[in-house]
C-alpha cells in the first residue's frame, strides 16, 4: 500500500470510489489504496462508511455528503479540492451516483476542472444483470420504481414496448405490489427475473414468466426481504407461441370478465387472429 499523500497523480483529483453490495470481499486494492491515501473521504452515511473504513482498518477522514445536503456541500468539497485537496467519494454500498448520492457534486468538479477519476467496482445493476439470463446486449436502468400503483403502471407503460432488458431497484415491501402492477401491463407471460441479496448468503436469482413469478413470491416470504432488483425481458412482438404480446394480454383482461371462450373469440376479433391457438393458450396461461 501507498503513503498518504502518494497518489498516482498530483493534481487535486475527486475519486468515485465504489463499495461492496454485500460481501465485503467485494472491495478492490485500488478502492483500499486510495481510501487510505485521500485527505478526506465524502460518504453518504459517516457511521456506516466508518464501520467498513474501520474493517479495513483505513482512518482517513470523513464528511457527509448525503441526498439533503449535496447541492449545498458540493461546493465546499470543490473548494477544497481547488485548495490541494485529494478526496474520495463513496456511498453507503455500490456505486456512487447509481441511485446514490454524487451528481451534484462530480458535476460541479468537472464545470471547476477539478480531475474527476472513476474506480471500477460493485453495481447491484451489473452484477444482476450479468446473471439473470437476459439479453445483456442494451439494457436500461430505470432506477427505483414510483412507490405509488399510479406512477408505477405508468411507467410500466411507458416501457411496455421497450425492446432492451429493463432494470428496476426496489424495496422489499413494495415488492408485491410492484409485481401485481407490472402483471397487469405487461401481462403474465412477460419474463421477469427477481435478483435479491446479491453476494450475500442468501442470494437468490429467480427468473420466470411473470405470472408465476408472483405465485412464487407470494408463496415464500422470504422472497419479500432483503435488497433486490427486477430486471424485464425487453419486448418482443410475437411471444414464443407466434401470438402477438398485445393480443395475449388482452385476453387475459377479459378473461378477468369474460369466459375464455367468449374472450378468446373478442381478443381474436380485435387482432384479427384464429379464435383456437388464443383459446389454447388461455387454457395454459389463465386460471
Ligand atoms: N449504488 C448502489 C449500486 O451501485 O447498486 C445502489 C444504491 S440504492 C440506494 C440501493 C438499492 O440497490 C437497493 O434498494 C436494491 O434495490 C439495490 N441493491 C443494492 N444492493 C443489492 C444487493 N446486494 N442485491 C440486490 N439489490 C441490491
Amino acid at each position: 500500500m501507498t503513503d498518504k499523500k502518494t497518489l498516482p497523480t498530483e493534481v487535486p483529483t475527486l475519486y468515485i470510489v465504489p463499495t461492496p453490495i454485500g460481501n465485503l470481499g467485494d472491495i478492490t486494492q485500488r478502492a483500499l489504496d486510495t481510501l487510505n491515501n485521500v485527505d478526506l473521504i465524502a460518504a453518504e452515511d459517516t457511521r456506516h462508511t466508518g464501520k467498513l473504513l474501520s474493517h479495513f482498518g483505513i482512518s482517513t477522514k470523513t464528511f457527509a455528503l448525503h441526498d439533503h445536503n449535496e447541492q449545498q456541500k458540493a461546493q465546499v468539497l470543490v473548494e477544497k479540492l481547488l485548495a490541494g485537496y485529494s478526496i474520495a467519494l463513496v456511498s453507503d454500498a455500490g456505486t456512487p451516483l447509481i441511485s446514490d448520492p454524487g451528481y451534484h457534486l462530480v458535476t460541479k468538479c468537472r464545470q471547476a476542472g477539478v480531475k474527476v477519476v472513476p474506480l471500477p467496482g460493485a453495481c447491484a445493476v451489473v452484477t444482476a444483470l450479468s446473471a439473470s439470463g437476459l439479453p445483456s446486449d442494451r439494457f436500461s436502468f430505470e432506477g427505483f420504481l414510483p412507490a405509488k400503483s399510479k406512477g408505477r403502471k405508468d411507467k410500466f407503460l411507458e416501457i411496455a414496448k421497450v425492446e432492451r432488458t429493463c432494470i428496476f431497484y426496489e424495496s422489499p415491501h413494495r415488492i408485491l405490489d410492484s409485481l401485481h402492477d407490472m402483471l397487469e401491463i405487461l401481462g403474465p407471460e412477460r419474463e421477469v427475473v427477481l435478483a435479491r441479496e446479491l453476494t450475500k448468503t442468501f442470494e437468490t436469482i429467480q427468473g420466470l414468466p411473470l405470472a408465476k413469478l408472483v405465485d412464487w413470491v407470494k408463496s415464500d416470504e422470504n422472497q419479500q426481504r432483503g435488497e433486490m432488483a427486477l430486471l424485464i425481458h425487453g419486448y418482443r412482438a410475437v411471444s414464443d407461441d407466434s401470438l402477438p404480446e398485445e393480443a395475449t394480454r388482452t385476453l387475459t383482461i377479459l378473461n378477468k370478465e369474460l369466459p375464455l371462450k367468449k374472450a378468446a373469440a373478442l381478443a381474436a376479433e380485435i387482432y384479427n387472429l384464429k379464435k383456437n391457438p388464443l383459446y389454447k393458450w388461455g387454457l395454459e396461461h389463465l386460471d
